[in-house]
């Protein structure tokens, strides 16, 4: 493909502006165009973590029982609302299908890999761009029991057949690590390696950076169709007017769906709506990242205040904040920290992570449409495993290959 190829974005999140730096780093002539504001989609308020050890699939062996236990508790952190609508229930049984230990292997060899060198990246980034606030602090798993511990220790065997190194810690070592932890400890683990950094300002930054490396970048302009002759796109339709390109690319997070739906495409993305609520800071302020285990309540230290982010509720495009759900996660929070009585809460927001049925991205060319690319269903790793993204991504579309790609991100795998 030649180097002055014109590639065509949709979508301005962590993902869409990932992949338009490293095309325009190859020599891509690169449009992105952002229906809202660039990073306010899922990108803007998410936990910040950078963290290889959690780059597993959700639908992780084993999590069958617990998922069942948690369907229909709207207070607990993995909640569905139940419903007949048929996005859910192709979702559901692919989710239950891809439940099992060789599947999980391979994606979870996959995304390590693209967590650990969009790590690199982001450290590259931070030292350009230091306003990201990268920082590595390595990430804390705290349990308040025993079979909190045992899925913390778990985890630690399963990512470290991966390569991603951490410890088991006592209940004495978390605190005199972590003071911060004032409610009961049964114990924990300490993976040294993981970062954390402002999820939005990554994408400002890498914004900039496209901008700087000549990306054109329309926000408030929305894709309404796409044209296909021939079995390509020849043309999109935009709230801007028609676009050409030679290659276009759908990182469009968990409004993907329709739009693949709407060229013929299966993209089986559900919204797993989270929340995320920044605090002031606490008196003890924790000084790392801490996931609070049996909550699966995720506690970012920020220069001048916390964020607590939390639950994981499938939906169909529902942005509604439900206030049961916050108090929830404010309420898990307290087992674990001291937080003041009366807590002040300066933003609350919620994003929609987008969640494929086996908890892989699709990333890469599509077969049916040769010249669309698919980049989107990042589930909770959007931003840790982002930067590589768009360097897979970029490589695919310039160079056709990439020794990042796996079978298992195949875009028409639905
Ligand atoms: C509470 C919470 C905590 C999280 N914590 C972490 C974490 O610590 N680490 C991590 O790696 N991930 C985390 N995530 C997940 C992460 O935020 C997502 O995986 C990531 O933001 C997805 O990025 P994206 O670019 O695919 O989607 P988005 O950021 O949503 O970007 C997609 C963009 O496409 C635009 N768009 C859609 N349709 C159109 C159209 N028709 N025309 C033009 N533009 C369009 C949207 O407006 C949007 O801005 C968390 C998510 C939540 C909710």
């Amino acid at each position: 493909m030649s180097q002055k190829q014109d590639v065509f974005i949709v979508g301005g999140g962590i993902i869409g502006l990932s992949t338009a730096v490293q095309l325009a780093r190859k020599g891509a002539s690169v449009t992105v165009i952002e229906q809202g504001e660039v990073g306010k989609g899922c990108s803007y308020g998410n936990a910040g973590w950078m963290t290889p050890c959690f780059a597993l699939p959700l639908p992780m062996p084993g999590l069958f029982f617990k998922s069942l236990k948690w369907l229909l508790n709207p207070e607990s952190p993995l909640y569905i609302k139940p419903s007949l609508d048929p996005l859910l229930l192709r979702w559901l049984s692919g989710f239950l299908l891809s439940m099992n230990e060789k599947k999980a292997q391979a994606a979870t060899e996959a995304l390590v890999q693209l967590s650990k060198v969009s790590l690199q990246m982001y450290e590259q980034l931070s030292l350009e761009s230091p306003e990201i606030g990268f920082e590595k602090k390595g990430l804390l798993m705290v349990a308040q029991s025993k079979a909190g511990v045992g899925a913390a220790v778990q985890e630690l065997e399963y990512v470290g057949q991966h390569q991603v190194p951490g410890k088991y810690l006592t209940p004495d070592e978390i605190r005199r690590m972590e003071p911060s932890l004032t409610g009961h400890l049964e114990g924990g683990v300490y993976f040294p390696q993981e970062a954390h950094a402002e999820p939005y300002l990554v994408v400002r930054a890498l914004a900039q950076k496209a901008r700087n490396l000549g990306v054109k970048i329309e926000e408030k302009v929305q894709l309404s169709s796409v044209q296909i002759e021939q079995g390509k796109v020849s043309a999109v339709q935009t709230t801007a007017g028609v676009k050409k390109a030679d290659v276009f690319v759908l990182a469009t997070g968990s409004w993907s769906t329709q739009l693949a739906r709407d060229i013929g495409l299966s993209v089986p993305i559900m919204g797993g709506k989270g929340y995320s609520m920044i605090v002031p800071p606490l008196k003890t302020q924790p000084q790392h990242p801490l996931m609070l285990i049996e909550k699966k309540v995720a506690i970012t230290p920020r220069f001048d205040s916390l964020r607590i982010a939390g639950t994981l509720e499938l939906v169909n495009q529902d942005f509604s904040i439900t206030e049961r759900r916050v108090q929830a996660i404010i309420k898990n929070a307290r087992q674990y920290l001291t937080l003041p009585e009366k807590l002040e809460i300066r933003e609350t927001w919620r994003g929609l992570r987008p969640c494929t049925p086996d908890g892989v991205p699709l990333i890469g060319m599509s077969k049916r449409i040769p010249n669309l690319a698919l980049a989107c269903g990042h589930q909770m790793l959007g931003l840790q495993a982002g930067f590589g993204t768009g360097k897979l991504l970029s490589e695919l579309i310039v160079d056709g290959h990439s020794d990042l790609n796996r079978p298992v991100y195949d875009p028409d795998r639905f």
